[in-house]
């Protein structure tokens, strides 16, 4: 038999399979392609991979036959049981050193477990975020692998070609770190969208209902912002959004049932950073205002029940007012961001990991839904300082945060007034006057504690000694 020809090989022909293959393809790489169902493969061949260099395997010794040592073989088929299952497939096959990457939207746990059990039989293993959906995986994803490190040089170069690019050329993919890390930074990547979603849908509920703004006008708005510090993605599409009318010339955004649908990445960001013990207040809350958009039944019930604030409404400057809205959105992202990364932070201390923050960002800067001009800043205050503790500490965001947060009390003071709900807008806000006191009433807390638990305190003349007070005089 001749020399084996496939630089890679793949399992998994769904949508992301596929458009990652021939994304590989475009770059000069030879594929094998493999599926449990193994027409999808004839299919593939005859279609979307007709006249390209692509190797179909209809087993998975046709692949493993085709691949050139070590052997790399990526997995993007359903996350969980599928993937242990084609890891049990494949090993009888490999030989030490070969290489399993999971692509999928595997959970950490899940990650460190089979990276563990992986190098212990002496194979690599990497776990790899993988994001920007169909288009994404075609064109340009995002990518953020972790795992075995004598991994990384089999794959930088075939990563790094056929990952997004900023505008500068910078590939968005870099070696994230060990372990689980690849998955877990795809997982607060995630949160993060959640989070960045949810400012929106706040800011767009104030526009409409405190400013009186049309869908046109919001549509102009937003397109004001994109060009600002908020040139993002996700703002680009929200402006596409508001702007859409039906068939009637109507806004179709405004005959969307209002129950906001989730996978559970943005859940895990929330139980990991409970956890960790970290404050992530901002995804936190864009998690929870999707699980109250979902009980729509009894928010309708309720709805005619209980009252709001009666007899007023917005009297002050339109113009002005939208510049604070965009004021408060940025400084809420800032907040949600910086919070983000205190969490990538814990874990990488919990978990042993070896993060590289500003590589994070700039992976995230582009191919990704959360895209933006603004991961551009983040990725600078890293790389000018890696030990960099808190976002909000990076003289830029100081700055910025300073110049946002007057604009941001007037918002969230207006919107609680007329009784608008701002979760994400009000917590991050509460977080940033919490954690920028030297001095919290937390003492109170610890009081208390003591006070029906013995639980003891500590006091500030005497660091490190616990006390207990009989607070009521009994015996
Ligand atoms: P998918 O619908 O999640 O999975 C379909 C693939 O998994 C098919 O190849 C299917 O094989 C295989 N599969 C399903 N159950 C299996 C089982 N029990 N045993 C063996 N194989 C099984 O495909 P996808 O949307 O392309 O996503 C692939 C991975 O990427 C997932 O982990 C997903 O979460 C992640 N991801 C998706 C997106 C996206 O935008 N879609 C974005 C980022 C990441 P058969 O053809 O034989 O059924």
């Amino acid at each position: 038999m001749s020399a084996p020809t496939g630089d890679i090989g793949l399992i998994g022909l769904a949508v992301m399979g596929q458009n990652l293959i021939l994304n590989m393809n475009d770059h000069g790489y030879t594929v094998v392609a493999y599926n449990r169902t193994t027409s999808k493969v004839d299919e593939f061949l005859a279609n979307e991979a007709k006249g390209t260099k692509i190797i179909g395997a209809r087993s998975i010794e046709e692949l493993v036959a085709n691949l050139k040592r070590p052997r790399k073989i990526i997995l993007l088929v359903k996350a969980g049981a599928p993937v242990d299952q084609f890891i049990d497939l494949l090993l009888p096959h490999l030989e030490k050193g070969d290489l399993i990457i999971d692509g999928g939207n595997s959970h950490y746990p899940d990650t460190i477990r089979r990276a563990k059990e992986l190098e212990a039989k002496g194979f690599l293993f990497v776990g790899s975020g993988v994001s920007g959906g169909e288009e994404g995986a075609r064109y340009g994803p995002s990518l953020m692998p972790g795992g075995s490190p004598a991994a990384w040089p089999l794959i930088k170069d075939i990563f790094q070609s056929i990952a997004a690019k900023t505008k500068d050329g910078e590939a968005c993919c870099d070696w994230v770190g060990e372990g689980g890390s690849g998955h877990y930074v795809k997982m607060v990547h995630n949160g993060i969208e959640y989070g960045d979603m949810q400012i929106l849908a706040e800011a767009y509920q104030i526009l409409r209902d405190v400013v009186g703004l049309n869908h046109d006008e919001m549509g102009d708005v937003l397109e004001e912002w994109n060009k600002s510090e908020l040139d993002s993605f996700l703002v680009e599409i929200t402006r596409d959004i508001l702007r859409f009318k039906d068939e009637k010339g109507k806004p179709l955004v405004e005959s969307i049932r209002d129950t906001a649908g989730q996978k559970g990445t943005g859940k895990w960001t929330a139980i990991s950073a409970l956890d960790l013990g970290t404050p992530v207040t901002l995804i936190g809350e864009a998690v929870f205002a999707r699980c109250l958009s979902a009980i729509k039944e009894e928010r309708v019930e309720a709805s005619k029940v209980l009252k709001g604030p009666e007899g007023v409404s917005f009297t002050g400057d339109k113009k002005a007012f939208i510049e604070d809205v965009r004021q408060a959105v940025y400084a809420a992202k800032i907040i949600s961001y910086a919070q983000g990364f205190m969490e990538l932070r814990e874990a990488a201390k919990e978990q042993g990991w070896n993060l590289n923050y500003g590589a994070i960002a700039l992976m995230w800067r582009g191919g990704c839904i959360i895209r933006s001009a603004f991961l551009g800043d983040i990725t600078n205050a890293y790389r000018t300082q890696p030990d960099l503790k808190n976002l909000l500490l990076d003289s830029f965001f100081t700055k910025a945060i300073h110049k946002a947060v007057p604009h941001y009390r007037r918002v969230v003071s207006q919107a609680i007034l007329l009784g608008v709900p701002v979760p994400c807008l009000s917590s991050a806000l509460c977080f940033f006057d919490g954690y920028r006191s030297a001095t919290v009433p937390a003492n109170l807390i610890q009081a208390q504690r003591d006070y029906f638990g013995a639980h003891t305190y500590e006091l500030l003349e005497k660091p490190g000694t616990h006390v207990h007070t009989n607070w009521t005089g009994r015996g």
